[in-house]
């Protein structure tokens, strides 16, 4: 995992690595962080709804309405969603695994804030964080910081399992499979049982920083419609592929720069597999949900791949889309038919054998499939889809008129298991 941001200003979330280089037991995490003497109380509440924290986990939902929300329902677990099915996202694995007490911190807060009980730190199957987080809970209790019970739940290693009511069925029912909710801002609740309210590791790392230096040095950093700082996992076509911290509105191509850009770009795929293709053009955006807006883009899970002119995009896109048709829940007809064949599609197009018929269906099926899944995991590939068409117009017009392009395949990283 390479871990970098040299810059003070934005080294926040990452601090104990710049100062430590290497994770941050907790004596190391008092050292840079300081003791946290905080009370879960009203006063907290306001001071995260001053700082404007909003949601790090792809959705954006601000932190403090959603704890005001779910205080409602008394949640009886607070889950620290740290799944990362995104295959392109390593940023909560790489906080949990050099700086875990920060994480565990929020989520001591945010449950105390909510009323719930307990608190489960949800990793996937054979995450690099386990071991960290199972460290550090240990070393908690053993210091009796009067936790609240914590533990460590392993999700199934599914793209789909991260997603909130996913996560939320898991913990209730043992199914991680996404649930049909009739509104996205209220609670589902399980009888008795009640509610888990799932928090972003981000988020509540975020939470543990404002609790100690309050609202107006959270938004010392980022713009003032977009406070803080934002992790992000950069890959493709840079020379450091890896996690960095930037301030929240900082220009596309200056956060991309972080990892040092390898080759002249094509576009960008930001968010993540669900997210949205941008072109070279869209490089001065500001790296925000309100500056990627014009681009159609959202920071979403904080991906973002560089695919280098050269490279195939319809075959890039084509992977991606196969990936998704097989992480689908299997549970919503026009998910479980339509990604597939919308690969089929794409596949045929990046092969050159396909002419503006396929084109002409493949536009078809995404305006079939788009608002129709039971959850948003179709329309993140539709999403993608289109967006792709539209930035790749000159590269989809080469393989429609005859032929492939012949560029490389093979920069997004989908996961080996898959095509
Ligand atoms: S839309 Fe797809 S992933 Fe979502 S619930 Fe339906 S089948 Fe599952």
């Amino acid at each position: 995992v390479t871990v970098t941001d040299d810059r003070p200003a934005t080294r926040r979330l990452l601090a104990t690595w710049g100062v430590l280089g290497t994770r941050a037991d907790l004596a190391g995490h008092r050292a840079v962080h300081g003791d946290l003497n905080v009370r879960a109380d009203g006063g907290l509440l306001d001071a995260i709804a001053r700082s404007g924290l909003t949601g790090r986990g792809g959705g954006g939902f601000p932190t403090a309405a959603k704890l005001e929300l779910f205080r409602r329902h008394r949640p009886s677990i607070l889950a620290v969603n740290a799944s990362e099915g995104e295959p392109a996202s390593r940023k909560d694995a790489t906080l949990l695994s050099i700086c875990p007490h920060l994480v565990l911190e929020g989520a001591q807060l945010a449950a105390g804030l909510a009323g719930s009980g307990a608190v489960c730190v949800c990793l996937h199957e054979g995450s690099a964080a386990y071991d960290s987080v199972a460290e550090a809970i240990a070393e908690r209790r053993a210091t009796h910081l009067g936790d609240l019970p914590t533990e460590i739940v392993v999700v199934p290693s599914r793209y789909i399992s991260g997603e909130e009511s996913a996560l939320t069925n898991f913990l209730m029912t043992g199914r991680p499979l996404p649930l049909h909710r009739r509104s996205k801002s209220v609670p589902v609740t399980f009888g008795r049982s009640g509610t888990v309210l799932v928090q972003n590791t981000e988020t509540l790392a975020h939470l543990s920083l404002i609790a100690r230096h309050g609202p107006v040095w959270f938004q010392s950093a980022g713009t003032g419609g977009e406070p803080g700082t934002r992790l992000v996992t950069i890959s493709g076509a840079v020379h450091h592929p890896g996690v960095y911290e930037a301030s929240a509105g900082a220009p596309l191509g200056s956060v991309l720069g972080l990892a040092g850009l390898a080759a002249p770009l094509s576009g960008v795929l930001v968010g993540g597999f669900g997210g949205s293709f941008v072109s070279p053009q869209h490089l001065a955006l500001p790296y925000s949900p309100s500056g990627l807006a014009p681009a159609g883009a959202h920071p979403g899970a904080g991906v973002l791949i560089a695919l280098p002119v050269g490279s195939c995009p319809l075959a890039e896109v084509a992977r991606v889309a196969r990936y998704m048709a097989s992480e689908s829940a299997g549970q919503c007809g026009p998910c479980v038919f339509g990604l597939p064949a919308i690969a089929s599609d794409l596949e045929l197009l990046a092969a050159g054998s396909a002419g503006q018929a396929v084109l002409d269906r493949l536009r078809s099926r995404l305006g079939a499939v788009a608002g129709r899944g039971g959850c948003r995991h179709p329309d993140g590939v539709v999403r993608m889809v289109r967006s792709a068409l539209d930035v790749f117009a000159a590269d989809l017009g080469a393989h429609v008129n005859g032929g492939g392009c012949g560029g490389r395949v093979g920069v997004i990283p989908v996961p080996r298991n898959q095509p």
